[in-house]
C-alpha cells in the first residue's frame, strides 16, 4: 500500500511538471560527417536528442548523397534536419569561373585578394550565373527526402565593418566603411547600377554615403534570398538563414542583410555577445529587435554562441574561443525567450561542457505562465 501510494505521488508530480512547464524547440549548428561511421554518428544524435535538441542545421558539403545518409541517422534519432550550406562564399577550386566573384572598391577580386581569411572568396550577387549555380546546387539538396529545409548561410557580402571583438584579433581599426572591404564594385554591377540610379558609383568620393548604392546591395542579397524561397517552397521544403543581429543595428550595416525582407521561414540571428562585446542582456534586445522587425510573422531562434574551454576564457586571446559559460547560459536563454525568440540555436553542440549541459538542461524548460505571456 505504501509503495502504491508513493507511486501515485510520484505519477502526480512528473504529471505537474508536465503541465506546468513547456520546452522551448532548440536547434544545433552541427558539421561532419568526416570519417564517422553510420554507428557513431547515429550515437552522436542520440546523444543530442537526448540533451534536448529537436533539429539539427547539419554543414556536410555540396553533395546530396552525403544528407541522404546523414538525414536518415537523424530522423532515426527524432531529429529534423536541414542541409546547412553557405552561400556567397564559395571557395572551391573549379565551382564557378573566377569572374564570377565579388570586386572591393580597390578593384581587387575576392578570388585573387579574400578580405580578412583566405577562405572569404565572395561571389558577385549580381550575376546571373551565381544564382544558377546556387539554384542548382540547393535545389539538388532540396530533393533529397531526409532534408526537411536548406539552412543558408554566408547569405551576405564581406563584413564592411568587423565585429568590435575581433579588431584586435585582424589588427584593425575600422570606425568607418574602407574600399578594401566594400564590396561589389564589378563592372555588372557599377553599369547596373548606374543604369538604375543615373549615379556612377565609381565617380563618388565616399560611396558609404550613397543611400541608394546601401539599398542596392541589401536588394542584390534578397533577391536571391527570394528566389531561392520560391525554389525551396516549390518542393515543399523550408528554406532558413544565419543572419547577422538586428537587422538594423548589425546585420544591415557591417554586411548588407535587410533580413526582414526575406520571404523564409525562420531566421537564425547569430547573437554571438562577445563579437560585440556585449553581455546577454544584449541578446535579449537584439531578439526584441528581430521580433519586432519581422512583425512577429517568423519565428527567431536565437543563436548562442557557446565557449568550448570556459576555465581558460580569460586567458584566451581569440575571441572565437570566447562565447558562453555556463553561468551565462541560462541568462542567455531567458533573455531570448523572454524578448519574443521562438527558441534558441546552439554553437555548437560539441563546444559545450558537461557543465554547461547541466544548466542547459534546466533551462530549455519554462513555466508554462511564462510562455503563455509571450504569445
Ligand atoms: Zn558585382
Amino acid at each position: 500500500m505504501k509503495k502504491l501510494l508513493i507511486l501515485m505521488i510520484v505519477a502526480l508530480v512528473l504529471a505537474g511538471c508536465q503541465v506546468n512547464t513547456n520546452k522551448i524547440p532548440v536547434y544545433a549548428w552541427a558539421s561532419g560527417p568526416r570519417d564517422r561511421t553510420d554507428k557513431e554518428l547515429s550515437e552522436e544524435f542520440k546523444n543530442y536528442k537526448d540533451k534536448g535538441i529537436d533539429g539539427l542545421m547539419y554543414n556536410g558539403g555540396q553533395d546530396p548523397a552525403t544528407y541522404k545518409r546523414v538525414g536518415a541517422l537523424a530522423k532515426d534519432a527524432g531529429l529534423e534536419f536541414h542541409a546547412w550550406i553557405p552561400t556567397m562564399v564559395q571557395s572551391g577550386e573549379g565551382l564557378l569561373d573566377t569572374s564570377l566573384y565579388a570586386v572591393n572598391g580597390l578593384g581587387q577580386s575576392a578570388w585573387t585578394d579574400p578580405a580578412f581569411v583566405p577562405y572569404y572568396k565572395f561571389l558577385c550577387p549580381e550575376r546571373e550565373e551565381v544564382y544558377e549555380f546556387l539554384e542548382d546546387m540547393y535545389s539538388r539538396v532540396a530533393d533529397v527526402d531526409e532534408v526537411d529545409g536548406i539552412h543558408l548561410d554566408y547569405i551576405r557580402f564581406p563584413d564592411v565593418i568587423l565585429a568590435r571583438g575581433l579588431w584586435d584579433k585582424y589588427g584593425l581599426v575600422m570606425d568607418r566603411e574602407y574600399p578594401q572591404f566594400d564590396y561589389c564594385y564589378c563592372d555588372s554591377c557599377v553599369t547596373h547600377f548606374k543604369e538604375q540610379t543615373g549615379i556612377d558609383i565609381l565617380e563618388v568620393e565616399d560611396p558609404s554615403q550613397v543611400e541608394e548604392w546601401k539599398q542596392f546591395r541589401y536588394d542584390q542579397i534578397t533577391n536571391i534570398v527570394n528566389r531561392l524561397a520560391d525554389m525551396a517552397h516549390s518542393k515543399n521544403k523550408q528554406i532558413t538563414a544565419a543572419v547577422f543581429p538586428g537587422p538594423n543595428s548589425v546585420a544591415k550595416k557591417i554586411v548588407r542583410q535587410e533580413w526582414d525582407k526575406w520571404n523564409i521561414d525562420a531566421f537564425y540571428p547569430m547573437n554571438y555577445n562577445d563579437f560585440y562585446l556585449e553581455d546577454t542582456k544584449w541578446i535579449g534586445d537584439v531578439c526584441k529587435e528581430a521580433v519586432e522587425a519581422t512583425g512577429g510573422n517568423s519565428p527567431i531562434y536565437s543563436g548562442l554562441f557557446i565557449c568550448p574551454d570556459p576555465v581558460a576564457k580569460e586567458e584566451e586571446p581569440d575571441p572565437e574561443n570566447h562565447g558562453l559559460v555556463p553561468s551565462e547560459i541560462q541568462d542567455a536563454i531567458d533573455e531570448s525567450i523572454s524578448n519574443g525568440a521562438t527558441g534558441i540555436c546552439l554553437f555548437t553542440p560539441s563546444r559545450m561542457t558537461e557543465e554547461g549541459w547541466e544548466v542547459f538542461k534546466k533551462a530549455i524548460y519554462r513555466p508554462k505562465e511564462k510562455s503563455a505571456e509571450i504569445k
